[in-house]
């Protein structure tokens, strides 16, 4: 093998809090025992990411998935959801928790995401009657979110952007968060802001907004009233908020580090007719979250191997479709595009720290 790594490389490597910073905060919650249940850090924590993102309301979760869970919930949606079965797991997997049934439908080619025209096709089904959409932006890739607007007016729907991807997309100058009813995003560690796990729902809808926090601590309007509604227990506790908090500091820079990256691997690439790398339309903002490639001549599971006997172990992101889940696989699953999609696409490593690395990777990509 001509270009062993001496250590494995990962898709990813997160971000680790400076210590002196973690330390300091980490006292401090020693001092006073306040480890969760909407302490000081979650709350500094949310008021920095509510400016950040320009929303009225950011509330704070456990992880990305029980976040997802809640913010179906508040709306009190009943029957079928329209989404996308090139995801992650997470994505369908909280529908049948919530009795709710997934309606997947296939994506465009070129965005990797559904389209207003692909779901519209699914809303005149007699006796489904579906109250609500699940895009997902995928790989930080905005959906169209003004055809999605339009369309939920039309038929009265609710969206639910799944933004796991997207923590830096912006659309036109605009956060991402703005769109939709309620969006979602995922703080786990492979994701580039994170919060050792944790998740956010972000909305700008008042009675929304309260909505959410009460399912978030157990249906609690306050002390005296108790529960007032089914809610379960998705407090994000402060040592996930200290972690994004110290995590905050770094993103500046990983995401310079990140673009000198992607630009590199665009330059060492470009001669290799039958890779191409999946970029979001320009006025987008890249959420540098991860970096696609398509592999067009079938050999994908070929690069992927031998990327892996090389140590670098790229991810078949996203195979199997969610649509061939076997708790799924009842429901209708041919879909060209997102087949054709989960067949070619690889998401190669992608963080600050490797910048040195990306030569030898394209080299053993040329060489598979
Ligand atoms: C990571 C991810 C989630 C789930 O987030 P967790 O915080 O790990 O629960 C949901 N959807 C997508 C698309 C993801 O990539």
């Amino acid at each position: 093998m001509t270009f062993p790594f001496e250590k494995a490389i990962y898709v990813t490597k997160p971000l680790a809090p400076d210590h002196d910073k973690f330390d300091t905060y980490f006292q401090d919650i020693l001092e006073s025992k306040q480890f969760s249940n909407n302490g000081k850090y979650v709350i500094e924590l949310e008021d920095q990411l509510r400016k950040m993102l320009r929303v009225d309301h950011a509330t704070a979760f456990c992880n990305g998935t029980t976040a997802l869970m809640i913010a179906l919930r508040s709306l009190d949606l009943m029957g079928y959801v329209v989404t996308t079965p090139f995801t992650f797991p997470a994505t369908s997997n909280v529908l049948p928790w919530l009795g709710l049934t997934p309606i997947f439908c296939d994506i465009d080619y070129d965005t990797l995401n559904i389209t207003p025209e692909e779901v519209e096709a699914y809303l005149d089904i007699p006796h489904t009657a579906v109250q609500a959409i699940l895009p997902v932006h995928i790989f930080g890739n905005p959906c169209d979110v003004y055809g999605f607007d339009e369309l939920s007016d039309r038929y009265n729907l609710r969206i639910i952007y799944d933004a796991a991807h997207a923590f830096n997309t912006c659309i036109e100058g605009q956060s991402i968060a703005k769109f939709g009813d309620v969006t979602m995003f995922s703080f786990h560690p492979t994701k580039l802001f994170h919060t050792s796990e944790g998740g956010m729902l972000v909305c700008n809808n008042d009675d929304l907004g309260e909505r959410i926090r009460q399912l978030r601590n157990f249906g609690i309007k306050d002390d005296i009233t108790g529960s007032i509604l089914a809610g379960i227990n998705g407090k994000m506790n402060e040592l996930q908020a200290i972690t994004g908090l110290c995590v905050l500091d770094k993103i500046d820079k990983e995401y310079e580090a990140r673009r000198r990256i992607f630009q590199k691997y665009i330059l060492l690439l470009n001669d290799i007719e039958h890779v191409k790398i999946f970029s979001p339309a320009n006025t987008t903002q890249n959420s540098w979250q991860s970096l696609p490639i398509r592999v067009l001549n079938g050999k994908r599971n070929q690069i992927y191997e031998y990327l892996k006997a090389c140590k670098v172990f790229a991810r078949k992101y996203f195979y199997p479709l969610c649509s061939d889940f076997p708790h799924f696989k009842h429901f209708r699953n041919d879909f060209p595009n997102a087949k054709r999609v989960s067949e070619e696409i690889l998401c190669l490593p992608f963080y600050g720290e490797m910048e040195d690395d990306v030569e030898a990777i394209c080299d053993i990509i040329k060489e598979a």
